[in-house]
């Protein structure tokens, strides 16, 4: 009895394990023929109809994290409260004006 429940809950995990490496690596697939899929398909080549793009610069977070010798509290202040942009070592971004995307200019033409 012991043994069967061992063997499904393997076979729950081994499922799991397959559609999240599924996942991932069609995820990854997307990304390298994502451009010329996307125009065979008549999809738009800047967002793939997504009508907007990620900023590159805070990677879409609209956030900036600063960088410098205060690393460490930078990483305990961010775990502490997210609310506090006052106080937060995070900057918004002025790339994006922290919205953390653009409408995509070949869309809105
Ligand atoms: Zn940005
Ligand atoms: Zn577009």
């Amino acid at each position: 009895m012991f043994e069967n429940i061992t063997a499904s809950e393997i076979a729950g995990y081994t499922v799991g394990a397959l559609l999240l490496s599924a996942t991932i690596s069609a995820s990854k697939l997307d990304s390298f023929v994502s451009i010329s899929q996307r125009s065979s398909l008549g999809m738009c080549k800047r967002c793939g109809d997504l009508k907007m793009i990620a900023c590159s610069k805070c990677k879409g977070s609209g956030l900036i994290k600063q960088r410098g010798p205060f690393d460490f509290i930078t990483a305990v202040g961010e775990k502490q409260d997210f609310g506090l942009k006052a106080t937060s070592p995070s900057s918004s971004c002025m790339n994006c004006r922290a919205r953390g995307h653009f409408s995509c200019p070949e869309c809105s033409k």
